[in-house]
């Protein structure tokens, strides 16, 4: 988490002019199109897999960060970070309790 935020930070200092609520929620809409790609390219199923060649891990985790960046971003920009610690860590604690994680 503490990575992620540093990084959303950075790209809110890099490009201070790009981070109202709807620029990075617009991004962060793209960027979930770009997982899907992604996504579909892994699978086989879109129609551009004789363009694009083998499908790459680094090119799906770079998508995956990019959704991840905008998330935080969003996170910071509403000041929800404690909030969002407490409900990961609640849904932790109902999956731990239920026995399906240690
Ligand atoms: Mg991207």
């Amino acid at each position: 988490m503490n990575n992620l935020y540093k990084l959303a930070e950075g790209l809110n200092k890099r490009y201070p002019d790009g981070n109202s609520p709807y620029q990075i929620a617009t991004r962060l809409a793209e960027e979930c199109g770009e997982v899907a790609s992604e996504v579909n390219h892994f699978e086989g199923s879109g129609i551009k897999n004789l363009k694009r060649g083998e499908p790459s891990k680094a090119s799906m985790a770079g998508e995956l960060k990019n959704v991840l960046s905008c998330v935080m971003q969003l996170a910071i920009y509403y000041q929800v970070q404690d909030e969002l610690e407490q409900t990961i860590n609640a849904s932790l604690a109902k999956l731990k309790s239920g026995g399906y994680i240690d």
